[in-house]
């Protein structure tokens, strides 16, 4: 009783913040290799596309959330957004299951595993690239190396080469990223938005919200285990805390959320 009590309660809470989830997906193989927990099977991953399908909620692109959270456009009542970090060769037939239910997708490439081993190979990005509204292409480094474990100098290489890199293959402007691993600092955040992206992806395990930081927009990892009652519960803004209320990160997330979690206060007017 006391958990269905506690469930409900942050329902509210994330409801009264104006939920915003935001899954994380990364390989959606035919059979989940039982080693890898952040591998979703391709049975699995039908039950979850029911499961966003039936939660009524709008899913939205990273950089229509962004701007959303800055104000520069409305975003719908309900809105989430389903993402993928690495690109593998399946992510092309996720995409596409997705995008036939019209639902858009995310896709944060490494720009220096393209072609490699399972990773997505060139012709598979350019295939992503003409879908068109329903991909958004982002960068997600080179080296997928811990961001900020780098000096500065590095962080800046992976941050403006895997941009340049992107939009040489495909084309055109990529104004997102995702922190591998969801790391990243204050120096990291900054280089990410000296290099010209106008939106980030983060991990932190937490529901975004109206008031997420648009460069460090909190998602909630999809895993080998996830049911599709537990992306059910995420899409109805319970079963994981809003970003702002995950006090348990640990070490140096701990300061960045505290950091967060100030700017928060901050915006909302509390602080000043
Ligand atoms: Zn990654």
């Amino acid at each position: 009783v006391s958990e269905t009590i506690f469930m409900a309660r942050s329902a509210d809470r994330a409801a009264n913040g104006g939920a915003i989830p935001v899954l994380l997906y990364h390989s959606v193989p035919a059979a989940e290799p039982p080693d890898d927990p952040l591998s979703v099977s391709k049975a699995r991953f039908g039950s979850h596309l029911d499961a966003i399908c039936d939660s009524g909620r709008v899913p939205v692109s990273i950089e229509a959330l962004a701007e959303g959270l800055r104000g520069e456009r409305d975003l719908p009542e309900r809105p989430m957004a389903v993402t993928f970090d690495d690109a593998y060769e399946d992510t092309v037939e996720a995409v596409d299951r997705l995008n036939e239910r019209g639902i858009p997708a995310s896709v944060y490439v490494t720009t220096g595993q393209i072609g490699t081993g399972e990773m997505l190979r060139c012709d598979q990005l350019a295939q992503l690239a003409s879908r068109g509204e329903g991909v958004e292409l982002g960068a997600h480094t080179v080296n997928h190396p811990y961001l900020d474990e780098l000096d500065l100098e590095r962080v800046r290489e992976e941050v403006t080469a895997s941009k340049s890199r992107l939009e040489e293959l495909v084309g055109r402007e990529i104004g997102t990223f995702a922190y591998p691993y969801g790391a990243y600092d204050r120096r990291v955040r900054e280089a990410v938005i000296d290099a010209g992206f106008r939106s980030a992806a983060s991990v932190k395990n937490a529901i975004s919200h109206r008031c997420d930081d648009p460069w460090a927009i909190a998602r909630w990892t999809v895993g080998r285990t996830t049911t599709a009652e537990e992306i059910a519960r995420i899409l109805a803004g319970a079963g994981a805390p809003p970003a702002w209320q995950h006090v348990r990160l640990r070490t140096r997330g701990y300061r960045i959320a505290r950091r967060a979690r100030r700017r928060i206060v901050e915006r909302l007017g509390g602080a000043r």
